[in-house]
């Protein structure tokens, strides 16, 4: 499942790419990357708020306010990417309620690519998986991986990097 690392770095990543917004902006709404997961505390993990109708509004909002000046509508329109990037990560890792509360059933899609090693065969598989209700939570949860882990080290080195590089190159000036 992807831990808060991805659900933050991979939607804020392409936004700054793509240009989709001003990073200010990509910034400030951050926040709305990881608000589903409140209902790990509150309600029923992976259903009470991992389902559309949690991005409807955001995506209503950017609707009704796309022709007015555009700053509400880049605010609601982050929102409602952010909300939707959250509900479609978790999709391809365990699922979610995705029409919760009108239907109760878990959509998991579980895609993968595999490397048969003796032959160099690539397998790409990916079945729909529908399940009563959320997920079950497991004991013991991976919260951050080892690959999540060497993302950081490296973003955070990169950008520290460059830190360096800038402050180096005004010194002399
Ligand atoms: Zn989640």
């Amino acid at each position: 499942m992807p831990s808060f690392i991805i659900h933050i770095m991979i939607p804020l990543l392409v936004l700054l790419a793509l240009r989709m917004a001003p990073a200010r902006v990509a910034l400030l709404m951050l926040p709305f990357t990881l608000i589903h997961d409140i209902d790990y505390w509150i309600g029923t993990h992976r259903a009470t708020l991992h389902n559309i109708f949690v991005v409807l509004p955001a995506l209503f909002l950017w609707y009704k306010w796309r022709n007015e000046p555009p700053q509400r509508a880049t605010y609601a329109g982050v929102s409602a990417y952010y909300l939707a990037s959250h509900v479609f990560l978790d999709l391809f890792a365990g699922g979610v309620v995705l029409l919760y509360p009108l239907w109760n059933m878990n959509i998991y899609l579980n895609c993968r690519v595999l490397v048969e090693t003796a032959t160099d065969t690539i397998i790409p598989t990916c079945t729909t998986e529908l399940g009563r209700g959320a997920p079950t939570v497991v004991d013991v949860y991976t919260w951050i991986s080892p690959f999540e882990i060497s993302i950081v080290v490296w973003s955070l080195g990169m950008l520290g990097g460059l830190y360096a590089l800038r402050w180096y190159r005004e010194r002399d000036t």
